[in-house]
Formats: C-alpha cells, sequence, structure tokens
C-alpha cells in the first residue's frame, strides 16, 4: 500500500523558512493581487492568499477592477503596479472576462515582479537550468518529488498533460535532474498509447482535468504517482488516477485534495521572497 504523500507537512517546513529568510529581507514583502470583476471561487482563493501572505508577514495588497475593464486599461493598471517600487510581487486571478486575455496580459507583467513563474522570462530561465522564480504547481510537484528522497537520475518519468504552467515547464526541470522524461497529452490518448506509456512509469505525474483518466491498473508496481488533477465530482473533489487501484501499486500517491493543492500558495510566497531577494541583490542576467 502506497504512502501518501501530503502538501500540507511539506508546506508548513517552507513556511517556516519564508518567516526566517523575511527576517532578513530588511522590508516587509508587499504583494499586489489583481481581480477583475465578481467571482465567488476566485475570492475564496483570494482570502486563502490573504490569510497565507499575512500569517508569513508579508503584506497583501488587492486590487479589484470592474467586470467591464478593458484590455488597454488593464495593461496600463499592470504598468502602474510595475512602475511601483514599494511593491515587489504581482498576480493575477483566474478567471478573467472574456475581453481579457490572460497569456496576452500576463507578460506585461515586470518578469521580476511575476511571482506566478509564467512570463517567458522566467519560463526561458527554466530552459538554461537558471531558474529563479518557478511556476507555482509544478515548482510543488518537484517538492512533493524531493520529499520522497527518490535520485531522479536515470528514472523513466511520465508526464501526462502539456500545459505551460504545469507539463511543460515539469519536463525541462526533470529533465534537468537528468530524468528520462516522457510527456503525453491528448495526441498519445488519441493515438492510443497512453496506457502504454503510463505502464512504464517509474514517476507518474499527471495533470489533465479529467476524473478516472488513468486506470489503477495501469500504474507500475512501486511507482511514484503525483496527481495534479482536481475534478470536482458531486460535492467530491477527485484527481485524473484512480486512486484506490493505484495506491495498491504505487509506493508514493498524492492524495487529492490535499497533495499538490496545499504547495502552490507557499510556492507563490517563496516566489515573492525569492523576488525581493532577487531585488536586494541585482538579478544576475
Ligand atoms: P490544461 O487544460 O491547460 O491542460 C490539460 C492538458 O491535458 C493539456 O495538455 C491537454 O492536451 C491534456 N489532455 C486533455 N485530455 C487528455 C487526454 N485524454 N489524454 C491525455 N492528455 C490530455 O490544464 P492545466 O494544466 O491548467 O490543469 C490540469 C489539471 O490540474 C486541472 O484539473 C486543474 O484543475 C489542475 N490544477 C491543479 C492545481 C493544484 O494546485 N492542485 C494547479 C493547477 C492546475 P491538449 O492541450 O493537447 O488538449
Amino acid at each position: 500500500m502506497a504512502k501518501l504523500l501530503e502538501g500540507k507537512p511539506i508546506a508548513e517546513k517552507i513556511k517556516e523558512e519564508i518567516k526566517q529568510q523575511i527576517q532578513s529581507l530588511g522590508k516587509k514583502p508587499v504583494l499586489a493581487s489583481i481581480m477583475v470583476g465578481e467571482n465567488a471561487g476566485a475570492e475564496a482563493y483570494v482570502r486563502s492568499q490573504k490569510k497565507t501572505a499575512e500569517g508569513l508577514g508579508i503584506e497583501y495588497q488587492f486590487h479589484k477592477l470592474g467586470q467591464d475593464t478593458k484590455e488597454d486599461a488593464f495593461i496600463d493598471f499592470i504598468e502602474k503596479l510595475n512602475a511601483d517600487k514599494s511593491i515587489d510581487g504581482i498576480i493575477i486571478q483566474m478567471p478573467l472576462p472574456a475581453q481579457i486575455e490572460y497569456k496576452k496580459i500576463s507578460q506585461f507583467i515586470a518578469p521580476e515582479k511575476d511571482v506566478e513563474g509564467l512570463h517567458p522570462f522566467n519560463i526561458g530561465r527554466i530552459v538554461f537550468g537558471k531558474a529563479n522564480i518557478l511556476p507555482c504547481t509544478a515548482a510543488s510537484v518537484m517538492e512533493l518529488l524531493n520529499s520522497t528522497g527518490l535520485d531522479l537520475y536515470g528514472r523513466e518519468v511520465v508526464i501526462v498533460g502539456h500545459s505551460e504552467i504545469v507539463g511543460k515547464p515539469l519536463s525541462l526541470l526533470l529533465l534537468d535532474k537528468f530524468a528520462t522524461v516522457t510527456v503525453c497529452h491528448i495526441g498519445t490518448s488519441k493515438a492510443g498509447k497512453l496506457e502504454e506509456h503510463v505502464r512504464g512509469a517509474e514517476i507518474l505525474i499527471v495533470a489533465v482535468g479529467k476524473a478516472g483518466l488513468i486506470k489503477g491498473e495501469w500504474i507500475k508496481e512501486g511507482a511514484v504517482v503525483i496527481d495534479v488533477g482536481i475534478n470536482r465530482i458531486g460535492d467530491k473533489i477527485v484527481g485524473d488516477v484512480e486512486f484506490e487501484g493505484a495506491e495498491k501499486r504505487a509506493s508514493y500517491i498524492t492524495p487529492v485534495p490535499g497533495g499538490v493543492g496545499p504547495l502552490t500558495v507557499t510556492m507563490l510566497m517563496r516566489n515573492l521572497i525569492e523576488a525581493v531577494k532577487l531585488k536586494n541583490r541585482g538579478a544576475e542576467k
């Protein structure tokens, strides 16, 4: 039976490190959060970010723009925050209204304030093995893997899902550790090859958003399984991997909820501290 890989204890440990680092920064870090319009889910997420930030000694500055805000006006607002020297990091809350395209506007955040780690500058640094600020979900997965103590060198890692926020950056981070990385996506499934790849995985990371996509019996004996997926089935939240079958075969498995999720906000705060440290010492380019 697999050991559970829970995010909370790792997050608590990292939070303690963050608190100590804040004391040596010489200033209270400031995180600016922008939300456009009304959304109950995003508001709950903002409350949880604010609570985490304030618990660590971070100032959480919340900005709410009207539902009808035009893209140009939003970009002007971001540029105002970029120019404000008191602000160390900027985060844009999802979802955004239809008239604002996240991929476009997120590129206007100054890379040194991009605490979500999604600006092309920060993604580009991953390619060169020089990342300071990592996309939060990918960083959370790396922390979970790290907590197993497993050496990634030469391991067969299979990632299912190739999004910009999870699968793509993870594939680069794992390559950097000399894992043998296979990235599966919709094309893999359509070619009927998903099961074959998953069966060969010593480490399996799934980030798709389809409940039950990965069957329990596909899991290799002793594999490490990280399930990033979040799917709401009635009043239950489940991942992309059939948990009951998988936990009988895996050596480690993340619960959903409780695995990756509790770590992502902590990674955001860690990125903020990294941003302040980089500013203090002048970023090496
Ligand atoms: P995206 O929708 O951006 O990406 C999903 C990926 O899965 C795409 O690469 C897609 O391929 C691929 N895919 C879709 N269907 C299949 C299939 N049948 N077989 C193989 N691959 C498939 O999602 P995100 O990366 O943003 O999120 C993925 C999941 O992780 C979601 O459930 C999300 O809620 C969750 N999540 C959880 C977080 C946490 O903190 N725990 C944080 C972020 C995300 P293609 O694009 O080619 O169709």
